[in-house]
């Protein structure tokens, strides 16, 4: 137990950096050869604090990674044709390549009808269910970003995870389930836990990786890690530890010293996240290029 030496952190912060500076290039070259950039589109209904935060700083990137970007901010009362219209709009917009609805959307609105009024070509949060099933299926779809950003830190800390035992704790449709099809397309063996796994500290410890995506700070503890592991925390918990506000992630990051290597929360998975959204609108343009 006690803190995970330095060279055992993943620098998610650096690999995004990385993966960014790679679009920047790309982007400049396409720009030079097409006379188009990618555009991508972000939508955000109502003013929660935490999304606002999200989408200007996607906005900011976007930017700084030389693609177009398009804001568009909703009043929290928006009805859902009003939402659905505007999709429309984007859709058959050529300046705009992706689109990402961040949610949550108001109550009012009903956000599976709203993902799947995307073009799943321009999906770039890979939630509509044609990509879904793409992914599930072994077909061309754009991914999910956080679980592609998971499996970038992956394939790079640990080169072929083949035969290696995968342990997903959750089973949501944008970041579970991905992952687990991520991770079973390269060969990985995989084991979905969810609320109701019994015994889920055996099985976390049967894992060569285990990725955390629960939203319970803290949740998993150190003698649930087994040593060697690699571990991956997409969790995001806002607490309070000694009167301060404070981001932690699903693991206990302080009793993860056996762990062959982990994210930190901040600066792990997160940074990836929107390096991957830029990643799909790149995919997402130039796939648009070959149409
Ligand atoms: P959801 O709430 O949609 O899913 C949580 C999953 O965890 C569910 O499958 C749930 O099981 C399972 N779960 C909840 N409690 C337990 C428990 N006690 N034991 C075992 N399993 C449990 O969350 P998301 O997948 O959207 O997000 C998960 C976390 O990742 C959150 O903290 C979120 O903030 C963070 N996140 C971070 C991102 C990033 O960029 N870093 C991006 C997206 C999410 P069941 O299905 O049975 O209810």
């Amino acid at each position: 137990m006690g803190n995970p030496r330095p060279e055992v952190i993943i620098d998610g912060k650096a690999a995004a950096a990385i993966l960014a500076d790679k679009i920047t290039a790309d982007v400049a070259e396409l720009r030079w050869e097409t006379g188009l950039v990618p555009g991508l589109a972000v939508v955000l209904v109502g003013d929660d604090p935490a999304s606002a935060v999200y989408v200007s700083s996607k906005h900011r990137q976007t930017v700084a990674a030389g693609m177009a970007s398009f804001e568009h901010r909703l009043p929290m009362e928006t009805t859902e044709d009003d939402l659905l219209a505007l999709i429309e709009r984007l859709n058959g917009d050529p300046a705009v390549h992706g689109i990402l609805v961040q949610l949550p959307v108001p109550p009012q609105i009903d956000a599976g009808a709203v993902l799947n009024a995307i073009e799943p070509g321009k999906d770039v949060d890979g939630f509509h269910v044609l990509n879904a099933g793409s992914l599930a299926t072994g077909q061309e779809a754009l991914v999910p970003c956080t679980p592609l950003g998971c499996l970038m830190l992956l394939k790079e800390r640990l080169g072929d995870l083949s035969g290696l035992h995968a342990v997903i704790v959750g089973r949501s449709n944008i970041v579970g389930k991905p992952m687990a099809q991520l991770l079973l397309s390269e060969n990985g063996t995989v084991t979905i836990a969810h609320s109701r796994t019994r015994d889920l500290a055996t099985i976390c410890r049967s894992a060569d990786i285990l990725v955390a995506a629960v939203g319970q700070p803290e949740m998993i503890r150190g003698d649930w890690i087994r040593p060697g592991a690699v571990v991956i925390d997409v969790g995001i918990n806002r607490v309070t530890q000694e009167g301060k506000p404070r981001l932690v992630g699903d693991v206990a990051f302080a009793e993860a010293a056996h762990a062959g290597a982990i994210t930190p929360v901040p600066g792990g998975v997160g940074p990836m996240t929107i390096a991957c959204l830029l990643s799909n609108t790149l995919t997402a343009f130039r796939r648009s290029l070959q149409a």
